[in-house]
């Protein structure tokens, strides 16, 4: 997303903006609604750079009418599918002065380990290009990044790790880009989680700084309870976990099909109960509350 000089804003890594667009939509009874629609997006590029990058993932397919108010309620699949280049759109900064990065980008927290659930990693982006940009050697980032597959199934689980798969399966957010840039920021590792795969991708030798492990975070294999911060991380007592991603990611909160909420736990309780971690050291931005039962 170009911006002109003169509607520029200044922003901090860790910050979302708000879109608001009109957007046409179906209702059950056949019809379509047009709306002012609005959603926060966390700014996936660094405050250093002439962009303000945004990656938008829909959570809800398009089509999907909300059982209760009989309409379609979703923003992200209206978007991308209405939204073309050179359209205008209203985006609102919003500047929180605690946001949940907000001591790494006042230089307060410095060792970083970024928790991500599969729609998450979007401020880690713009730490990481920041990290790029600032080459301050004491910044360091261990970016905790946790998905269901490395690629969508297309219908077709034959296939197996090396060969040819279309590009646009690919089920992780920045996936090559995180692979790259890894590769020249000593700084930063990668430690990829899959918790549905059967087959693990294999990092080259090459790619020290990029780890694959399978399951969910602090869990061995086995069931019992694994210190995923303390094998992977660097420093756990000095490091800062910002957490990003659903409910459940976070804190093990979900919505169930008749409506009650069920609490759980999540990488915030594990931080502290597995690892020791002081609740200061942490901090969370929650994109949605997960519904279960709704992913497809
Ligand atoms: C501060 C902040 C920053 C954010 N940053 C980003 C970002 O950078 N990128 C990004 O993509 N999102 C971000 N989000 C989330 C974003 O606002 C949208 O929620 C997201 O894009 C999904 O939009 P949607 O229209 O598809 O679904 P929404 O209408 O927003 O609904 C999401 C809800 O739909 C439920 N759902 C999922 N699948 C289904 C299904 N099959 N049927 C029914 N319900 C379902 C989910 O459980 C969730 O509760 C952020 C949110 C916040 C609060």
């Amino acid at each position: 997303m170009p911006v002109s000089t003169s509607h520029r804003f200044n922003f901090n890594i860790g910050e979302f903006v708000t879109l608001s667009v009109l957007l046409k939509r179906p209702t059950s009874t056949g019809g379509i609604e047009e709306n002012l629609v609005n959603r926060a997006y966390s700014i996936a590029s660094s405050p250093t750079r002439d962009f303000i990058d945004l990656t938008i993932k829909e959570e809800k397919p398009y089509g999907y009418i909300n059982p209760i108010t009989g309409k379609s309620d979703a923003f992200a699949a209206y978007f991308n599918q209405q939204v073309k280049v050179g359209d205008k759109i209203t985006v609102k900064s919003n500047l929180v002065k605690q946001h949940f990065l907000w001591k790494v980008a006042a230089g307060i927290e410095k060792n970083v380990a970024y928790w991500s659930g599969a729609n998450g990693a979007q401020s880690a982006r713009s730490l990481i290009q920041y990290m790029e940009d600032k080459k301050d050697p004491d910044f360091n980032l261990v970016l905790f990044y946790s998905n269901t597959k490395l690629y969508t199934d297309n219908g077709n689980s034959d296939i197996k790790q090396g060969e040819h798969q279309p590009v646009d399966s690919l089920n992780v957010i920045y996936y090559n880009w995180l692979i790259n840039i890894a590769k020249k920021l000593e700084n930063l590792k990668v430690i990829f989680t899959f918790t549905r795969e059967q087959e693990m991708p294999t990092a080259a030798p090459n790619d020290a700084r990029i780890i694959y492990r399978k399951g969910r975070f602090f869990l061995n294999p086995d069931g019992s309870p694994e210190r995923t911060l303390f094998k992977y991380g660097r420093n756990v007592e000095t490091s800062f976990n910002p957490i990003c991603g659903s409910s459940a990611f976070i804190n093990g909160i979900v919505r169930l099909p008749n409506g009650k909420i069920n609490r759980g736990k999540g990488i915030l309780q594990n931080l502290i109960e597995i690892e020791g971690i002081k609740p200061e050291k942490t901090d969370k931005e929650q994109f949605y509350l997960e519904q279960v039962g709704a992913k497809q």
